[in-house]
């Protein structure tokens, strides 16, 4: 149902995100409708038996498929160049449908190392637990890359800019070895958005990504989606979306909806303000070391310019002076909310080491490089001076 959005002159991004997808109903509304309804009327019981039987296109239950989220599912297509979408409750539910659908006990998994907690989780305890052999990899170590998939695969999962380190990932060197493996590559999209970074151009098969993020950007909701090719999305993913039930509420899909309107005047204006913080960062004697992949000193910034348009909304830093320091900074910022969220208008700034990556213990924090005094800042839409006082006045408390 959801992939049957009216055809649309070609059109470029900024109008993709205010139209593309839109479903009209016959009241001829100007905004998206909100369909906030769990089921469908049938006109007869002729026509539910024909509707079941695939004979004619009718929605039936929202678990399956809904108007306002086809649309948010349509118009995400539009702007991936994917063609086909699911949206899911949440960015966690899109990562475990699109990585769990398709596998069998006794497959393959490898995957990068430097991956969001939940999904480092799905990996290293979930799917042992069904019988699926995992491995991990150092994103950068081609190497280790090409001996992880030597052998059959089933499924390569990544992350590129990885949190909270934005280490660099080579997506089509990765792919490559990836399809060589037999395996399908999926690619969580969230640090670069849609905007700055095209997994499928650059040879993924599956993007997915937590639309709580940049998308809705406000804050507000949680949601996520998988995109992929259309008969990945309805050979293999619909049926376990349909029966195990990740779907989102057609609420959460209508402010996503209105989220994606402001996208790309957000991203832009915000990954701005994030180079410019962290440039100001870099002369900081208070700080150690600042990340962000289109500094000179980011050691993948050819590969991250080769492979995206501009760097992103998030930089991370670390302080001297370990965990007090960088507690005392955060403490000390007055604009600047902490908060483990990300891709919101409102600037916000976590300490990983006792948040986000406390569960996963020291041993793999210092594999990954986070140390004590890192702190990740997720820049918002307020303006670059006054953040970059606010981080000024906090580093010399
Ligand atoms: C937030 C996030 C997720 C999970 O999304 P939720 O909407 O919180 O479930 C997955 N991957 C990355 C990279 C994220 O930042």
């Amino acid at each position: 149902m959801s992939d049957s959005a009216p055809e649309q002159p070609q059109t470029r991004l900024a109008t993709d995100l205010i139209h593309a997808g839109r479903i009209r109903s016959s009241l001829d509304e100007n905004a998206e409708a909100l369909f906030l309804t769990s089921g469908f009327a049938y006109e007869s019981a002729d026509q539910a038996e024909a509707v079941f039987a695939n004979q004619i296109q009718h929605y039936q239950y929202s678990r399956f498929a809904n108007p306002t989220v086809a649309m948010l599912e349509n118009r995400l297509a539009r702007i991936e160049g994917a063609q086909a979408c699911r949206a899911t409750a949440t960015g966690m539910a899109a990562v475990h449908a699109a990585v769990m659908c398709g596998l069998r006990a006794g497959d393959r998994v490898v995957a990068s190392r430097a991956l969001f907690g939940s999904c480092h989780w799905i990996v290293s305890t979930l799917l042992p637990q069904f019988g699926i052999e995992t491995v991990f990899v150092d994103g950068a170590d081609m190497e280790g890359w090409r001996a992880a998939l030597a052998r059959p695969t089933a499924l390569v999962l990544l992350e590129s800019p990885s949190n909270p380190m934005l280490e660099i990932l080579d997506l089509r060197a990765i792919s490559a070895l990836a399809h060589a493996a037999g395996a399908i590559v999926v690619v969580d999209n969230v640090f670069a958005t849609p905007l700055l970074q095209k997994p499928l151009e650059l040879g993924a098969d599956v993007v997915v990504y937590s639309a709580t993020k940049h998308m809705d950007g406000q804050g507000r909701v949680l949601g996520g989606a998988v995109l992929g090719s259309k008969q990945w999305i309805e050979e293999v993913f619909q049926p376990f979306f349909r029966n195990t039930g990740p779907s989102l509420s057609p609420f959460n899909a209508w402010v996503i909806l209105k989220g994606l309107e402001t996208l790309q005047l957000r991203v832009t204006a915000q990954s701005k303000s994030a180079e410019a913080i962290a440039t100001f960062l870099e002369t900081s004697p208070e700080i150690a070391r600042v990340l962000y992949p289109t500094l000179h000193s980011h050691p993948q910034r050819e590969l991250a310019m080769s492979q995206m348009s501009g760097g992103g909304t998030l930089v991370t830093f670390e302080v001297q002076g370990g965990k007090e320091a960088a507690f005392r900074m955060l403490n000390a910022l007055r604009i600047v909310t902490i908060s483990n969220n990300l891709g919101d208008t409102k600037s916000l700034a976590t300490h990983p080491a006792t948040t986000t990556h406390m569960r996963i213990g020291p041993e793999e924090r210092a594999r990954l490089g986070i140390t004590d005094g890192c702190i990740r800042l997720s820049v918002g839409l307020e303006d670059t001076e006054d953040l970059i006082a606010d981080l000024a006045q906090a580093l010399l408390r």
